[in-house]
């Protein structure tokens, strides 16, 4: 028997009364208005409960997957789902971190993937127009012949979409010069609950009319509206960039050689740190070079001044006493692929907690001393990557996970909890990249404050007064 509990026929069922039986009937109605197919035939498995988290994420199956082939065929859907009070979850890749869409009441799917179409390659207006299921990586593909590329590179930006991009505010490894997601975005078509169509800006570079909804939705985890195609700013290609790495023996160290850079009168285009073992599979000839050293610096430096650039850094490295290597752009490439594609990253039955957070640019040498603290307090083992240049780490505490074992999370979830006060306490942020999701939606408060949350969660009731979108996440 469906569990709908309603007091008056005029009254409609929230959100969180609503039950599967009642969704599969209201997707009778819905498979009459959609052509065949858009309601995809394949039942939902258990990697569409939730994204990369999908393991242990005790979420909920959809009740079904909906892959629409046009814009017209969103808006019909979530005027649909709108009506019947029937929860959407959209997802583009699902390589989201954090529990950012996990099906937490019933609901369907949203799927992105055939919204995949390169609508607009602009040369001389220096943009490009996109449907939200593109994968970041193929609108620099597309735009390479112009002379042009899309800056926001994730380390997933062969894997992740667009859409997924915006609705991350997603990071990379160039955004110390060029910025996330958001500083890359002209304008964005949404689809709002109900079924509306908006378009937030204009194919600009400047444009103070009005709100600024294209930086209000870029974030907001899929809780606003279905971002279903979006204006990108393209750069011009210059050609190469110039490398230096340095070798460090501990996190002091590291902190140094990272404040060293970012005290110096220059913008490097990436500073990526991460552990020595990256290049443990690497040519001989890096091998006496790493001596003793547990992690790695690399710096990239490009545009015309891009070899001054890299003197000024390498500079400051020598001057702290390091010896400066300058790799070839194939290494680099090496180096960059080992890091994108996590082939360091330790594995085997371990007890994980991960963080994302930032740190003003003056406080991240003291964040790496300050974590070091804290894996030898909790005597766990720590695997730590960062965009330094940004001052956000990747993070993971790691102890080893033994049968009927109870105090391992515990004593992991408690690091984590002193890691992010003390982040927040530094001025920093609690995610900077990854976003909030399930798994920080309890740590958001600390952050924000409880007006300001409130405040965002009013925004969140205009945009969507059914809460049909993404429900039981940080906005609702
Ligand atoms: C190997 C790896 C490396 C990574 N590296 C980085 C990195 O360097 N920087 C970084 O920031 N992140 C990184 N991530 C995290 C992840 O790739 C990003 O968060 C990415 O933006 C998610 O894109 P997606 O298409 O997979 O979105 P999904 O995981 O499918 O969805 C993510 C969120 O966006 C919402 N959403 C998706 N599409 C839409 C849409 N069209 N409209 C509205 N809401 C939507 C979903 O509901 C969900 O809340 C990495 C992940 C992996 C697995």
């Amino acid at each position: 028997m469906p569990s709908i509990q309603v007091s008056s026929t005029d009254m409609k069922p929230t959100i969180d009364m609503i039950d599967i039986q009642h969704v599969r009937e209201a997707l009778v109605s819905l498979s009459k208005e959609l052509p065949d197919g858009v309601i995809v035939d394949d039942p939902p498995t258990i990697r569409h409960m939730s994204d990369r988290h999908n393991r242990d994420s005790g979420g909920l199956l959809p009740a079904a997957i909906i892959s629409p082939e046009n814009v017209e065929q969103v808006s019909e859907v979530l005027a649909w789902a709108d009506r019947s009070r029937i929860a959407v979850y959209t997802r583009g890749s699902g390589t989201g971190m954090g529990h950012l869409s996990d099906v937490t009441e019933p609901g369907v799917l949203l799927l992105t993937d055939r919204l995949n179409r390169i609508l607009e390659i602009n040369g001389k207006g220096h943009y490009a127009r996109v449907q939200a299921g593109v994968i970041n990586a193929d609108i620099t593909k597309a735009a390479r012949s112009y002379g042009l590329y899309y800056a926001p590179d994730p380390a997933s930006s062969a894997l992740s979409t667009i859409g997924g991009n915006i609705a991350t505010n997603a990071g990379g490894f160039k955004c110390a010069k060029y910025g996330v997601t958001r500083d890359s975005l002209m304008s964005l078509k949404v689809v709002l609950p109900g079924g509306d169509i908006i378009d937030t800006g204009r194919p600009v570079t400047k444009n103070v009319a009005g709100l600024d909804l294209t930086s209000l939705i870029t974030g907001s985890e899929g809780q606003l509206g279905v971002v279903v195609e979006a204006t990108v700013r393209l750069r011009p290609i210059v050609h190469g960039t110039a490398n230096a790495v340095v070798f460090l023996k501990d996190l002091k160290e590291s902190g140094d050689a990272v404040s060293a850079v970012l005290q110096a009168p220059v913008q490097p285009t990436s500073l990526e740190f991460m552990p020595v073992p990256y290049i443990q599979t690497y040519p001989d000839a890096y091998v006496p070079l790493v001596g003793d050293a547990a992690w790695m610096l690399v710096a990239t430096t490009d545009g015309w001044s891009k070899g001054h650039d890299l003197d000024v850094i390498a500079q400051a490295w020598e001057q702290q006493g390091l010896t400066v290597v300058h790799p070839t752009d194939e290494d680099l490439e090496t180096f960059f692929v080992l890091r994108k594609t996590g082939k360091a990253c330790p594995h085997g039955d371990v007890w994980s907690v991960e963080s994302d957070a930032a740190v003003p640019l003056d406080r991240f040498a003291e964040l790496l001393i300050f974590i070091d603290n804290l894996a030898r307090d909790t005597k766990a083992s720590l695997f730590l990557l960062a965009h330094a240049g940004d001052g956000n780490i990747h993070l993971s505490l790691m102890l080893p996970r033994t049968k009927n074992d109870t105090e391992m999370p515990v004593r992991l979830t408690t690091a984590r909890s002193r890691l992010l006060d003390t982040v927040l306490e530094m001025g920093g942020t609690i995610t900077g990249e990854h976003g909030i999701g399930l798994e920080l939606k309890d740590y958001l408060p600390r952050q924000l404050g409880a007006h300001n949350l409130e405040l965002q969660r009013a925004i969140r009731r205009v945009f969507d007064p059914n809460g049909i979108l993404n429900p039981g996440k940080w906005l609702a």
